[in-house]
């Protein structure tokens, strides 16, 4: 078995997937003057992200926004050219709901209406005060969200900010997912400052200097035609580098490069690389042998978990929604026995996005919570889920618009032992030399995590590359 010796520079980066985290890694790397590959399963670019336009109604199927909370992902626009079509969310959708008591109530945003509102009792408006006497949990003991939030902040806070919250990042159970995984940064407030309170203002100014934005801070970014704008412009100035529905299945190190096989209409065609970026989701890695390395193989990466979650978008007449809809959306806790996740008023936050006279909301249902749910036929979740937007919002009539998507595999949760597949990732970068891996099951779950992702690695490939001509 050899190890990878010098690459041959003149040999394209190979990219596995054509989703946000390779895409933008392959624009970097190709701004560099370092020739890319991207080979693309599907027949199209972007991945999860999906921007339709139909009847006048602009409808998103993944993500719905990025947050920009770097310069890595505000300068990523500009150098597309894209800043006249980004679109920043509408100051008046600041609100956002969480249903308490079957209706939505508005999170209070100043300290004022937190001490006045109706969203949270009085005992536990109490123990947030508590919270930075609080002593820290021990550092080495991995600990669930729902284990950490119990010990700092108690059930309440558990059932009616955390629960929903998890609900509406990950699709996730707060039971399962870990703190030091899923949420580094909160884990590291703890450790830091003791308190979560003090961490937030006191890691406020370390922010400032980093040149970052808290995610409770950031602008949410779209753009005039969705979200889709940003992953077909950086296919376009890819161009022939793209491959579409061509699935790798095979990576073999060889005489210094890598061997890359990929299939494209049944027929398998073997290229050789100087080095691969691995960027396709988890459990499609999991399927890539790996040959000629010390390197462990990839198959374990098929257990991290990934529930699926419909996304139902649904139009409505303006009359027939008697809620103001002055918001980013409302998040659904468990204990509201509800079968949605939550829904967000996505014409009250970006323009253009359904026609005169109507609103567009898009809903998810699934997730860990209720993964059967999301497997329904898309008539049953459309009724199901008008049932519950009658409910909470008084929603009257029938939908006007509707366009259902279902991702089977939709986001990984970092659950409790996350460490291992991360441990694992370590190990097939440190053993097979010019394999690297970038995306939401490694960097983050999120848009903004995933364009970071991909322009860190770029950076990282690029590095590795120099350093090899010049050894
Ligand atoms: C329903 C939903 C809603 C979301 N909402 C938000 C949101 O509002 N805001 C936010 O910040 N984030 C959101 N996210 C998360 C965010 O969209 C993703 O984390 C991010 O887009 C992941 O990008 P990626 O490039 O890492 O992976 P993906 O988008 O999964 O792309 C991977 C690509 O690899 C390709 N591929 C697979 N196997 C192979 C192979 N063998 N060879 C070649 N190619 C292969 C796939 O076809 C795919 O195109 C949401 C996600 C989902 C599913």
């Amino acid at each position: 078995m050899s190890a990878v010796t010098p690459p041959a520079q003149s040999r394209p980066v190979a990219i596995v997937g054509g989703g946000i985290t390779g895409l933008v890694a392959g624009y970097r790397l190709a701004q560099r003057g370092l020739p890319v590959v991207v080979y693309e399963a599907g027949g199209r670019v972007g991945g999860v992200i999906e921007s339709i336009r139909e009847n006048g109604f602009l409808a998103e199927f993944g993500p719905n926004s990025i947050l920009e909370t770097s310069t890595k992902i505000s300068g990523l626009i500009r150098d597309l050219g894209l800043e006249p079509r980004r679109l920043y969310s509408d100051p008046a959708a600041e609100n956002r709901y969480l249903v308490r008591g079957g209706r939505p109530v508005c999170l209070p945003v100043s300290p004022l209406k937190f001490f006045t509102t109706e969203l949270f009792s009085l005992g536990a408006k109490l123990r947030l005060l508590r919270e930075p006497f609080v002593r820290r949990g021990p550092a080495e003991v991995e600990e669930s969200v729902a284990q950490f939030v119990l010990r700092r902040l108690g059930q309440e806070w558990l059932d009616y900010a955390i629960n929903p919250m998890i609900a509406g990042i990950y699709a996730g159970d707060p039971a399962r997912l870990s703190v030091q995984h899923g949420f580094p940064k909160l884990a590291a407030l703890e450790q830091r400052y003791g308190s979560l309170i003090k961490g937030q203002i006191l890691g406020a100014k370390e922010r400032k200097a980093r040149g970052e934005v808290s995610k409770q801070e950031a602008k949410k970014v779209s753009f005039d035609e969705g979200l889709q704008v940003l992953t077909d412009t950086l296919g376009e100035k890819l161009g022939t580098a793209v491959r579409l529905r061509s699935a790798v299945t095979r990576i073999e190190a060889a005489d210094g490069t890598w061997r890359v096989t990929a299939t494209a209409n049944g027929a398998a065609t073997t290229t050789e690389h100087c080095a691969v970026l691995l960027a396709a989701p988890a459990y499609r890695l999991a399927a890539i042998e790996l040959g000629g390395t010390p390197a462990p193989g990839l198959a374990p990466l098929a257990e991290i978990h990934y529930p699926p979650v419909a996304s139902v978008v649904l139009g409505f007449r303006r009359e027939e929604v008697p809620h103001p809809l002055d918001g980013f959306g409302m998040l659904v806790p468990a204990v509201e026995r509800f079968q949605i996740l939550g829904t967000l008023f996505s014409s009250s936050l970006f323009p253009n996005r359904a026609p005169k006279g109507h609103v567009l909301l898009t809903t998810y249902v699934g997730g860990v919570r209720a993964p059967e749910l999301a497997l329904k036929p898309q008539d049953e979740l459309v009724v199901l889920t008008v049932a519950d937007l009658r409910a909470i919002l008084g929603v009257r009539g029938q939908p006007t618009y509707r366009h259902c998507v279902v991702y089977p595999r939709a986001i990984p949760q970092y659950e409790v032992g996350y460490g291992r597949f991360k441990a694992l990732m370590d190990e097939v970068e440190a053993k097979a030399p010019g394999v690297f891996l970038a995306g939401h099951f490694r960097n983050g779950i999120s848009l903004g995590d995933s364009i970071i992702a991909g322009h860190d690695v770029a950076e990282r490939i690029a590095g590795w590359l120099g350093q090899r001509a010049v050894a």
